[in-house]
């Protein structure tokens, strides 16, 4: 089952916040809850707004993890923190890393000035939810994960981390074996549920990508939170979906090699993938999707072994 349309009780100690492009999820203990992801800055203002309907107090969330340091997946957390008091941030040390690079934090600020723009040109955020320019050129983060780690909520849940590279480098997942939930962020990509369709997203890898996915679905979770469009409930569907992701990266992946084959360049082949992502989703201008397939079209050309010349060709009948 599809969980969508926030504020949205996943189960009854697991909420989804925010907006359906960019959840962020509550797990509630008895004492005190974590929030998974960042969001964009937009929805600092609007979870608080929410947690507030809700009748959750500001000294209820005393965690705030960071699942990795993309631009719409951080830019609430300054917001979050200095909204509830002595609230921690977790994150990976990779993570951390880009998180106090001003330089960074300056390329976030302008995508998460253009994400603000698309979401109020959508009617999905209202003029109270627009974000105050960040204090500071960093955020800082209080608690570095790693493989292995746990995430407790009080007494009751255990999240153990995991390593799932493959997105990025810093991507972590999380999960819960008790509850049956995993938390996995965009580790299968960005998937849009109306049409069932992922836009596969293994910028930093191939192998990695598809092995983090398998070793997701092996955990044979019940419970799925995507930091994208939708939370899936149910080990069948949660099942499903793995399957899905797999399939359509590995499918996508064939297709860049085939195309390359067939003489397309690396820009032309990059050009077109982009175009159909923008195609089902302008939160971004199209050049932000031409270049972010353009990585994909490298990790392609990595895994299958192709050399592309200083145009981007790729010799017929090559490696
Ligand atoms: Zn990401």
């Amino acid at each position: 089952m599809l969980i969508k349309d926030p504020p949205a009780a996943i189960t009854p100690r697991l909420w989804m916040l925010g907006t359906n492009e960019y959840p962020l999820f509550l797990f509630k203990g008895e004492r005190e809850g974590t929030i998974f992801e960042g969001g964009v800055g937009a929805m600092g203002p609007l979870v608080l707004e929410q947690l507030r309907a809700m009748g959750i107090g500001r000294g209820f969330v005393k965690q705030v993890v960071i699942t990795h340091a993309h631009p719409d997946h951080v830019m609430a957390v300054p917001i979050l923190r200095e909204a509830f008091p002595g609230v921690k941030v977790l994150a990976s040390e990779a993570a951390a890393r880009t998180l106090a690079a001003a330089k960074a934090i300056a390329f976030f600020r302008q995508v998460d000035d253009t994400l603000t723009e698309s979401l109020a040109r959508a009617g999905r955020i209202t003029e109270a939810h627009r974000p105050a320019p960040l204090a500071q050129d960093r955020i800082a983060v209080d608690r570095l994960l790693r493989e292995g780690d746990t995430v407790s909520v009080d007494e009751g849940a255990l999240f153990r981390v995991l390593e799932t590279p493959g997105h990025s480098e810093c991507s972590l997942s999380f999960h819960e074996p008790g509850a049956g939930v995993l938390v996995i962020s965009d580790a299968t990509g960005y998937y849009l549920p109306d049409p069932d369709f992922w836009w596969p997203n293994y910028f930093t890898g191939y192998e990695a990508y598809m092995n983090s996915i398998r070793r997701l679905a092996a955990l044979g979770a019940g419970v799925l939170c995507l930091s994208h469009n939708a939370a899936i409930a149910g080990a069948p569907a949660v099942r499903a979906y793995f399957d899905g992701a797999l399939a359509a990266t590995q499918q996508y992946h064939e297709r860049i090699v085939s195309e390359a084959g067939a003489g397309r360049s690396a820009r032309e082949i990059a050009g077109q993938l982009g175009s159909e992502v923008y195609a089902r989703t302008q939160l971004l201008p199209l050049d932000f999707f031409q270049k972010n397939c353009g990585l994909l079209v490298k990790q392609s050309f990595r895994y299958a072994g192709l050399e592309p010349d200083e145009h981007g060709n790729v010799q017929r009948g090559g490696a």
